[in-house]
């Protein structure tokens, strides 16, 4: 057994004492973890799954879901983490695209279960973490199984071209994709993530982002386990009291997405906390502010952006530790293992300083999307995996990520980056958030719309606004409109979902 699944069996030979995860205050160690992986794939076995077999984990940060992930690795049967967030019709949607034949939940999702058990009659067995909170009385009980299973170590042989497990993609630009990594794109990521990241054997890494988000799963928790560190795991983000978490756990790293770190700094607590065991944050998933970015150095905390995606497991470019504050802005270099370039629609390579799409390819990118050929061959041309995002490189090769094809705005013939003017915008006093989606124009074809979050207590005055950024901002790029928001609508994963503020700003309401 090569994959995943063999893990804990290695920690087990070589660090069995240390620990490898906290949760709530107990912890489990690397020698325990090994026993509960392989008492839960005897108790998969004994439920009827075989290789090959999907096994969904539905639920909010558990240490369930890693046992099971890892159980699967043993047996060759595939893993399929479902969003925590989704509405039992949309988790519906995922559980039959992926043809799941069993799914553990976690103790939120008792009620759910109930409704959708109905539904899902190829689901074998429903299964709870814990006991539910409401609902869930049919489900077995997760813990109880654990107890009753041997813990005799099945190696079946598991090739790295075996699939691992089918994550979803965010769903940020529309309908999840699912990604099939395979045990070695797992792998290859997770020596990339080390190397670049200069794991430790005495790491505590944060687990906060959702594990059904691969930056949570495979950013920072496998790479943690495989070097023998361990993840602190919480079920999911509060920013109080993930902040105090981070002090009190002395926790060494994480990995988040830009709303996330907002949301910590602006703790009242964030300038007096004792951070001093926090060597480094991982940023990723979707643009990076520079003023946030500058909130955290000057906090004198290192910041390592990288770029990355489900479809390479997420190994993509990360900026080394020593570059932050150099290349500030920049998501770094290629990863170990992959290559990452910036090609013209011909595909041959772009300048520094001319803007393209980023492709990449190496061991990590997936096999493919789950049941969807086409959209796999669309993705995936001549092996490089075609991102979708436009960036550029600087002349000494550090990657700077502009946006999303999909989110520019071709504006009187100017291509504009909204992430550029999302930054803009929150340099000023009276933004708290912001996001800038393009309308349509009679004259200039589309034009910006910013959609802001205005700080407590400040003007609600677009005409201030667009003056303030026109003194940063090229004229072409300031957005004619302006309207106010309560809130952002985001992904379980913390990133602003564009297609819902088209939706509701179809055009200009002023
Ligand atoms: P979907 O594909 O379902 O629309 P998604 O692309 O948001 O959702 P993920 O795989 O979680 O799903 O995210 C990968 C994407 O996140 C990248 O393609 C890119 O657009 C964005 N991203 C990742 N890192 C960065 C970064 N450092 N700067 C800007 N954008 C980033
Ligand atoms: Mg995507």
């Amino acid at each position: 057994n090569a994959g995943l699944g063999s893990w804990p069996e290695r920690r087990l030979r070589i660090s069995p004492h240390k620990p490898a995860i906290w949760f709530e205050g107990t912890t489990t160690t690397h020698g325990e973890f090994a026993h509960r992986v392989r008492r839960a794939a005897s108790a998969l076995d004994a439920l009827g799954v075989r290789r090959g077999d999907r096994v969904a984990w539905f639920g909010a940060n558990h240490p369930t879901a890693l046992e099971l992930l890892y159980a699967c690795g043993q047996l060759g049967a595939i893993w399929v983490p479902v969003n925590a967030r989704l509405t039992a019709p949309e988790a519906q949607y995922v559980l039959e695209h992926s043809g799941a034949s069993l799914v553990v939940h976690g103790r939120e999702h008792g009620t759910t279960s109930d409704v959708l058990r109905a539904e899902l009659p190829e689901v074998r067995a429903w299964v709870s973490a814990e006991p539910p909170l409401a609902g869930g009385a049919e489900s077995l009980d997760w813990q109880q199984l654990l107890a009753d299973a041997e813990p005799v170590l099945r190696d079946e042989a598991v090739a790295l071209e075996d699939p691992c497990l089918i994550m979803y993609t965010s769903g940020t630009t529309g309908r999840p994709k699912g990604a099939v990594l395979t045990h070695g794109n797992m792998t290859w990521s997770c020596i990339n993530q080390i190397l670049g990241f200069d794991f430790t054997p005495d790491e505590r890494t944060l687990g906060l982002a959702p594990l059904f988000h691969i930056g949570g799963l495979n950013g920072t928790l496998n790479p943690t386990l495989l070097r023998g560190g361990c993840v602190v795991l919480v079920r999911g983000f509060d920013p109080p009291a993930t902040l105090a978490t981070i002090a009190e756990q002395r926790v060494t790293s994480f990995f988040a997405v830009p709303t996330m770190l907002d949301a910590l700094s602006r703790q009242p607590d964030f300038g007096t906390l004792d951070l001093s065991a926090l060597r480094t944050i991982g940023a990723a998933g979707a643009p990076l502010p520079l003023p946030l970015l500058h909130t955290w150095l000057d906090r004198g905390i290192t910041v390592q952006q990288a770029y990355g995606m489900t479809e390479s497991a997420p190994a993509g470019t990360a900026l080394d530790s020593a570059d932050a504050v150099a290349k500030v802005g920049s998501a770094g270099k290629s990863q170990f293992f992959v290559d990452v370039r910036v090609v013209r629609p011909d595909g041959s390579e772009c300048d520094p300083g001319e803007i393209g799409e980023v492709v990449l390819s190496g061991p990590n990118i997936m096999a493919g999307y789950w049941n969807a050929p086409e959209a796999t061959a669309a993705a995936i041309v001549d092996g490089w995996y075609h991102s979708g995002d436009a960036g550029s490189t600087d002349e000494d090769g550090y990657l700077y990520i502009r946006d999303r094809y999909k989110d520019m705005i071709i504006s009187g013939g100017e291509n504009v980056y909204p992430a550029e003017i999302e930054s803009a915008l929150l340099e000023l006093p009276e933004v708290v958030e912001a996001a800038v989606i393009g309308i349509p124009d009679e004259k200039w074809g589309e034009v910006g719309l910013a959609v802001v979050v205005p700080a407590p207590g400040s003007a609600e005055d677009p005409e201030a606004i667009r003056a303030a950024l026109r003194r940063r901002l090229a004229g072409f790029k300031v957005p004619r409109h302006v309207e106010f928001v309560d809130e952002l609508p985001k992904t379980a994963t913390g990133k602003i979902r564009k297609p819902d503020l088209r939706t509701r700003f179809p055009t200009t309401q002023e």
